[in-house]
């Protein structure tokens, strides 16, 4: 049986942000896909790709923008500014704004790409339960190999933390700190986004729209070159389709973008995310992490308001205190 000092279980964001503090500590990190980055995925699509995870992120606090001036200086990260609009009685408008927004490059996976350098991933192997035997814990891959390991970190979203983590008292955070869907549709249009006053978007956010949350122009963004548009449903479209079908989303989806913006928009694919976001951004826990038992401990963007710069400053905050306990 393989021991190591920490175990971390989840090599996104906030699992690759802990590792990378811990470069001079005996650590594991273990993950279930075979690529880093989590929610920062893109998906290959006809040679091409897409984003189907996040779109974009900001940059607020000091410790995340030095990383990602690295990430910049190494042409993993680039600024995106798009015209951006919102929607008001269902209807686009343009909504335009100062904010500074970042995309990985040439796609959002190169971020965590980037964080990964100089980690060694346990990849492809899927822990499926964290147990206690006397002062050690024992982590069990699906595939049933055992690791013990001193402490644990668990970054994957709440669901699959609790699930991971059932001899443990997780209850007060998992109905808590609860997660939402998304459907993510991908289509592809040779139309732009047009307001009704002429204004042409390259992002928009959802307002009241009862199913749009984001929508994306690929294009926009810079180095690609596909005709993709990336749409993101609210949680409440995602829960009332969430056992339909990838292809009847993606063609609802499809006809509902085209007939809001009057285009002809041709559905590609559809990816459902079942723990996409937090149900509540403004609980948060105390700089997005937890100790769940003494050695044991669980971080993310769902204890930290559900940005991309809270997943990173969560897993920074738990390598402190996994180190200084
Ligand atoms: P941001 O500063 O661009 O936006 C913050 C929020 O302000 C947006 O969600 C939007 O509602 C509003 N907003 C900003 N600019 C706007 C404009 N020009 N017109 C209309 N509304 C505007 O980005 P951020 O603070 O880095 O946050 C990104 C957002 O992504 C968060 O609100 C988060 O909840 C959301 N999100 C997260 C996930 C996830 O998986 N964790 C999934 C979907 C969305």
């Amino acid at each position: 049986m393989t021991h190591t000092s920490i175990a971390i279980v989840g090599a996104g964001v906030a699992g690759l942000a802990a590792a990378r503090q811990l470069s001079n500590t005996d650590y594991m990190i273990f993950e279930k896909s075979r690529g880093p980055g989590g929610r920062l995925a893109s998906k290959r699509i006809e040679q091409l790709r897409a984003d189907i995870g996040a779109q974009f992120f900001t940059v607020r606090d000091p410790r995340f923008e030095e990383t990602i001036s690295l990430a910049q200086e190494a042409g993993a990260v680039e600024p995106w500014s798009p015209r951006m609009g919102t929607f008001r009685n269902s209807k686009p408008i343009d909504s335009p704004d100062t904010q500074q927004r970042y995309v990985g490059a040439p796609y959002m996976n190169a971020l965590g790409r980037f964080l990964s350098q100089s980690i060694e991933i346990q990849s492809e192997t899927r822990i499926a339960s964290v147990g206690k035997e006397g002062s050690r814990f024992v982590l069990t891959t699906t595939a049933g190999a055992e690791y013990t390991a001193d402490q644990v970190l668990v970054t994957a979203p709440v669901d699959q933390m609790s699930d991971l983590l059932s001899d443990f008292d997780i209850n007060p955070i998992a109905d808590k700190f609860t997660m939402e869907p998304t459907w993510t549709t991908v289509v592809s249009t040779s139309e732009q986004l047009v307001t009704e006053d002429g204004k042409i978007l390259d992002a928009c956010f959802g307002g009241d729209h009862p199913a749009f949350d984001f929508i994306s122009v690929e294009h926009s963004k810079p180095g690609r070159n596909s005709d993709f548009v990336v749409i993101h449903s609210t949680p409440e479209w995602a829960k009332s389709h969430l056992e339909e079908e990838p292809d009847f989303v993606a063609h609802e989806m499809a006809r509902m973008l085209s007939e809001t913006f009057k285009i002809k928009a041709r559905a590609f694919v559809s990816h459902r995310w079942r723990y996409a976001r937090p149900t509540d951004p403004t609980l948060t826990t105390q700089k997005g992490v937890f100790q769940v038992d003494s050695g044991l401990w669980i971080a993310g963007d769902y204890l930290a308001g559900g940005r991309v710069e809270g997943s990173f400053l969560a897993g920074i905050e738990a390598a402190a205190r996994i180190v200084a306990s």
